[in-house]
């Protein structure tokens, strides 16, 4: 038998309650997927990049037409330009970038600094390059970043902070003063950043997404990570891509082009073409999106949970001290089997205990889809 590197870590909850929900034939709001069809003409255009012989390998940092289109993106959402040779690489899923970045800078003895709750690739990666996860945690109730906390956590051998918003399991969004804090102690302490945004689009109520490559100093310290998946409805082609600062880029390629190389060639030619047809695609999300969160937390109103809908992502969490005192996990569980409706229990992203009794439930379903899962929960 090997020595574990990873002792602490079994099968992912996303997997774990994604199979139960199969096994139950129960309705799956846990992992976070569209139950619906991607854009027709984006499937279209993969057909015909495979079809015309785009098979074999891309160029490492991905395909120039794509990284073109990436950029072009970049100036028509967040107003800012960046250089597609040396500052985007497309990588196979964000989970792949992020992996990369932390490999590429973190050294044994480092410390990163994540918040609880917090998405479960993070930790993992960090343990592998010999680094330290300190974990904070966000506020009880609305989530929000302690800063004095992190200024107060920030030792010598801190190295870098890991951010996501739209945040995954919360909802919950970075301000534009929390990212003028966070560049603030970046720079004070001279720290990097891995902004996982891979939720951008999806920010609801005329709310703006902010992004670290929008504040130029930030910007010097980050990779900012994105994913196709969400953006385009199609999890399953595993494609994302990192921006960063040419240094910062040039390490993490280091690492990319052994990890995976590159990532898939026709599916980013695809993606290139469906964004070249149509840009405005990303700014219909956040009221397609809302509308279903809309329709999901009103079909809850009568129910006995607490909840304040969600700012941002395709996630909605339900406090459910009312309805029952059992822990989240066994409860997922038992929901799963008995009344057919799995989700994702948030402890399980928290270091220590979690402050409260919340259950994440993915809203990217089909109208009737979420309407038969809050009638099943309004009878609880
Ligand atoms: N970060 C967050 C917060 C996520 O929810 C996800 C889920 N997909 C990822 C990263 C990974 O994205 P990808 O599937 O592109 O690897
Ligand atoms: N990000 C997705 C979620 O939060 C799951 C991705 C995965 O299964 N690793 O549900």
């Amino acid at each position: 038998m090997i020595e574990s590197k990873l002792p602490h870590v079994g099968t992912t909850i996303f997997t774990r309650m994604s199979s139960l929900a199969h096994e139950c034939g129960a309705l799956n709001l846990s992992q976070g997927f569209p139950d619906f069809g991607a854009p027709k003409p984006l499937l279209d255009a993969l057909v015909r990049r495979v079809s015309a012989g785009h098979n074999q390998y891309a160029p490492m940092a991905g395909v120039t037409e794509l990284r073109e289109q990436i950029a072009a993106q970049l100036v028509r959402y967040r107003g800012v330009t960046c250089d597609p040779d040396t500052e985007i690489t497309v990588v196979p899923g964000a989970t792949e970038g992020i992996f990369c970045a932390i490999t590429a800078c973190i050294h044994p003895g480092d410390e990163v600094l994540l918040f609880d709750p917090c998405y479960d690739s993070y930790e993992p990666a960090i343990a592998l390059a010999g680094g330290r996860a300190v974990h904070l945690s966000l506020t009880p109730d609305n989530f929000a970043i302690d800063w004095q906390q992190v200024g107060d956590s920030i030792t010598p051998r801190t190295r870098m902070i890991v951010v996501n918003s739209p945040h995954n399991p919360t909802g919950a969004i970075l301000s534009w003063d929390d990212l003028l804090e966070l560049e603030r102690l970046a720079e004070l302490h001279d720290l990097l950043v891995i902004s996982d945004e891979v939720y951008e689009h999806l920010v609801f109520d005329g709310q703006d997404h902010h992004s670290v490559l929008q504040l130029p100093a930030l910007r010097q310290r980050s990779f900012a990570v994105f994913s196709f998946g969400k953006t385009y409805s199609v999890t399953g082609w595993k494609t994302g891509y990192c921006i960063a600062p040419h240094g910062l880029m040039a390490e993490l390629r280091k690492v990319h082009q052994f990890v995976c190389f590159v990532a898939n060639t026709p599916v980013q030619l695809a993606l290139a073409d469906f964004m070249a047809a149509e840009p405005d695609y990303p700014g219909t999300l956040a009221d397609f999106y809302q509308a279903k969160r809309d329709l999901f937390c009103q079909a809850l109103s009568s129910s006995r949970f607490n909840l304040a809908p969600s700012a941002g992502t395709y996630f909605q969490l339900l406090e459910y001290s009312k309805v029952s005192d059992t822990p989240d996990q066994e409860l997922a569980s038992q929901w799963t089997r008995e009344i057919g409706i799995a989700s994702i229990p948030i402890s399980v992203f928290y270091q220590d205990s979690s402050p409260g009794h919340y259950l994440r439930f993915c809203f990217a379903k089909n109208d009737d889809v979420l309407l038969e899962a809050s009638d099943r929960l309004c009878k609880i």
